[in-house]
């Protein structure tokens, strides 16, 4: 579930008290794209990234900051194209603080922006807009010698080597999705050579050869790349203890809690342990039973909170409020004739 806020800030550039939205909460439950776009619920929560001013038509991702340069930018033409008749899109947002960004030279905000504008752009459908967008994008990278602060293999102290490969997997999934699949191929080249005996980066890179042979320009997931992507965890195959844990109490998880719960669902396949994180590596360990119940003791001893069983068979319920049980069919509903 995505929760959102509404705050009030001070515009950087003209003073004026603008309400903005922001998220509180939400989580992703999946596989991010190969470009680092996450799952939902997260992936679609993008059009709260840009903060804007209507009284002035700043745009930051933080619009009681910003750049000196900024207040003068916002008043030329080439700017204020990006909000003609009072109508902007969430990529011309983009574009905005992306142009206000090149100004100030501030270049994890140059690249953000064109990032998200690609994001923005996919879901607007406007291919042309998206495969330009990607191109300059990975150029800005190279010229810029950027590294996204990604983890390809979800570790926890991710250092400057894991970075540069995520980089360079955005870097591929760029030009592959902009049908520059020549470059694709000569960063592939680079992926490999990095890759050595890490089995998710053997993995990937096979992927990306055959996705790129191909000349498939297609979306495609980390889950797609590792072989997984039907193999994403539904309720179904959870145990009711965890399902109820997720679905009841998701938000009072711990993030390794959550993670741990997820991944074990599918434990079967080993592919699915894909994380280096020691704490979720050591709650899986200790097996789908412990985890589940160390999780519904830790809510009892922290929150008071109780797990709803069926008063037959002691399963957990969907919810806390459920009248009755999917395991044994035993149901306690009032029927008309004792509620009378
Ligand atoms: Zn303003
Ligand atoms: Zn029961």
């Amino acid at each position: 579930m995505t929760t959102y806020f509404t705050k009030t800030v001070g515009c950087y550039c003209c003073g004026g008290q603008v309400e903005v939205r922001g998220i509180a909460s939400t989580n992703s439950f999946g596989f991010s794209d190969l470009d680092f776009r996450p799952a939902e619920m997260a992936r679609s929560t993008i059009a709260t990234y840009p903060q804007y001013c209507p009284n002035c038509h700043y745009a930051w991702y933080d619009l009681n900051q910003g750049d000196p340069a900024s207040p003068d930018a916002i008043q030329t033409s080439e700017y204020r194209a990006f909000f003609r008749e009072g109508q902007t899109s969430l990529s011309d947002q983009f574009a905005a603080i992306a142009s206000l960004a090149d100004l100030a030279n501030e270049t994890s905000i140059r690249i953000r922006a064109r990032h998200h504008r690609i994001w923005a752009a996919d879901d607007a459908k406007d291919s042309q807009l998206a495969t330009t967008t990607r191109l300059e994008l990975c150029e800005l990278i190279q010229k810029t010698n950027y590294a996204f602060e990604f983890s390809f293999d979800d570790s926890p102290n991710p250092g400057t080597e894991t970075y540069r490969i995520s980089t360079l997997l955005i870097q591929i999934d760029l030009v592959r999705r902009a049908r520059n699949f020549e470059t694709a191929s000569a960063f592939l080249l680079n992926l490999r050579s990095s890759a050595g005996d890490n089995r998710f980066l053997t993995e990937i890179a096979q992927f990306l050869g055959e996705r790129i042979s191909d000349h498939d320009s297609a979306c495609y997931t980390f889950g797609d790349a590792l072989g997984l992507a039907e193999r994403v965890p539904q309720a179904k195959d959870l145990d009711p203890l965890s399902d109820y844990l997720l679905r009841n109490h998701g938000a009072l998880l711990k993030d390794v809690e959550r993670n741990a719960l997820r991944t074990i669902a599918a434990g079967r396949n080993q592919k699915w342990w894909m994380t280096s994180d020691p704490a979720i590596l050591k709650l899986l360990e200790a097996g789908k039973p412990t985890l589940a119940s160390h999780v519904e003791q830790r809510l009892k001893t922290e929150y008071g909170i109780s797990v709803s069983r069926c008063p037959k068979c002691a399963a957990p319920l969907r919810t806390p409020t459920a009248k009755q049980c999917a395991r044994c069919h035993h149901s306690w509903r009032p029927t008309s004739h004792n509620t009378m």
